[in-house]
């Protein structure tokens, strides 16, 4: 595997698919720094590959110098990053007539501002070497949107617009970008729902409205993101949208 020695950072590496793709890389041994606020659960995964070289970094997204810490770590430690993965992500879906103006906030911080504070901290690095691979997951929900997600929706069509700015101007510098979108996953982030009629519904099925379906595994979303990682200098691919079959 090509991904062996690769330095990649993942941003909400704790759970679901950002520590699927922990787990997965770490087994192609890619040098990994991985960030997120539960520490205890970073742990667990560095004591799972004790082969593997893993820095862990307690970080929340919304903290410019919080992601700044990750990004001065990585390259001290390793000498450079091939890849930000920009995964920490939140779903507390509602309908907009529950004007829930924290949860609004929360997604905008975390879905958008995260994002832009990783991009914003890496690209000086990036640049400076004249290579890098910055993935982002938006998801199915960036591409359509549905009642009771349009707070999320909106967050996930924005930063599909931040990646394809990014490669429109980053793209001569020899950075990639890559937008991974997935349709339904079983991981915690339902657990983000405070709507309890909502996050009910979903969790009993693991599907969206429409959706007669079950969920995919993060493995499998974690599958695509090493794909992409492994792909040659000059190839980039700019979005992957992956469903289970059975999805709308
Ligand atoms: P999880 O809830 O399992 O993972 C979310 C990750 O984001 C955790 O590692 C969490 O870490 C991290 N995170 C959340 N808030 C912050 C924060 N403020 N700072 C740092 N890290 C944070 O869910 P998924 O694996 O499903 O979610 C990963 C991404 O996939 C999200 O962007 C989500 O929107 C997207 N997605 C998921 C789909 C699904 O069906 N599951 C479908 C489409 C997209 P911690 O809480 O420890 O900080």
């Amino acid at each position: 595997m090509s991904n062996k020695n690769k330095v990649v950072i993942i941003m909400g590496a704790s759970s679901g698919i950002g520590a699927a793709t922990a787990a997965m890389l770490a087994q192609q041994g890619a040098k990994l720094s991985l960030a997120a606020r539960r520490l205890d659960r970073l742990q667990e995964i560095q004591a799972q590959y004790p082969e593997a070289e893993i820095e862990i970094f307690k970080a929340d997204v919304t903290n410019e110098d919080e992601v700044q810490a990750v990004i001065d770590g990585t390259v001290a430690k390793f000498g450079r990053i091939d890849v930000l993965f920009n995964n920490a992500g939140i779903m507390p879906v509602n309908n907009l007539n529950q004007v829930a103006q924290n949860e609004w906030q929360q997604m905008l911080d975390i879905n958008v501002k995260g994002v832009l504070n990783g991009i914003g901290s890496a690209l000086p690095i990036m640049r400076k070497q004249q290579s890098g691979h910055v993935i982002t997951t938006s998801s199915v929900l960036g591409y359509e949107v549905l009642p009771g997600y349009a707070a999320y929706s909106g967050t996930k069509y924005a930063v599909r617009a931040i990646m394809e700015g990014l490669r429109q101007e980053e793209h001569q510098n020899n950075i990639k970008t890559t937008v991974i979108a997935p349709g339904t996953v079983k991981t915690e982030l339902f657990n983000s729902i405070n709507n309890e009629k909502i996050r009910n519904e979903l969790k009993d099925a693991q599907k969206l409205p429409g959706a007669e379906m079950t969920g995919l595994d993060p493995e499998e979303i974690a599958q695509a993101v090493a794909f992409v990682i492994d792909t040659p200098a000059n190839m980039a691919v700019n979005e992957m949208v992956i469903r289970p079959t059975g999805q709308t």
